[in-house]
């Protein structure tokens, strides 16, 4: 959405295509990474995508299905590292078109440690004034095959990964993610699927 030319025009017609079709079939809402800065000053970048979101939102005749904006690991030039950031992305958007997707091995890879407690409680505040929960529309719960920090997202299987089964588990029953969908985006595997899905079902 950020970029130039050819490919902003592509990327605007092809999401305002995928808001037209999640409308159509009644969805909650419409998870869409935030895309890249490239070379562009982060301010101008953002200016940018917001610009890009909202004609893409224009152009699909859509009138009600939200955009869920979701979080980034940071990997390359990727907007929404940063939760500051990723609020302003969000703001960009008409009211009430206005959504968030939190993906947490994104945040972790991104440096929010959710394996201490007080690493959890920060991603939390900061997501509640810069985003504000009632605009979290859906969770994508993935642990990371990447080090806290590393800005590199790669996903796995729940509690096999570098946040860990407890982190995960404490930072899904915190009162506040309460009745958010949660959807995983892990590698594939039956028996890994049942396990993750026990795992979510644990969670509360
Ligand atoms: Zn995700």
């Amino acid at each position: 959405m950020a970029g130039n030319g050819e490919t902003r025009k592509k990327s605007i017609h092809s999401l305002a295509g995928e808001l037209a079709r999640a409308e159509a079939l009644g969805l909650e809402a419409l998870v869409v990474h935030c895309g890249s800065r490239g070379e562009l000053d982060p301010r101008e970048a953002r200016r940018r995508a917001v610009a890009g979101f909202r004609e893409a939102l224009e152009v699909s005749k859509t009138r009600r299905i939200p955009l869920a904006l979701e979080n980034s690991a940071g990997q390359g030039s990727s907007l929404a590292r940063d939760i500051g950031e990723w609020g302003e992305l969000v703001e960009g958007l008409p009211e009430s078109r206005r959504a968030a997707c939190l993906d947490t091995a994104h945040a972790f890879a991104a440096g929010h440690d959710l394996r201490s407690d007080a690493g959890r409680k920060a991603l939390i505040r900061q997501v509640g004034e810069k985003i504000g929960w009632g605009r979290v529309k859906v969770l994508h719960v993935n642990d990371s095959k990447t080090p806290c920090g590393s800005g590199v997202d790669r996903h796995e299987h729940l509690g096999r990964g570098e946040i860990g089964a407890p982190a995960l588990r404490a930072f899904l029953r915190n009162p506040v993610l309460r009745g958010i969908p949660r959807i995983g985006e892990l590698p594939p595997g039956e028996k890994e699927d049942r396990e993750n899905m026990r795992f979510l079902r644990s969670c509360g």
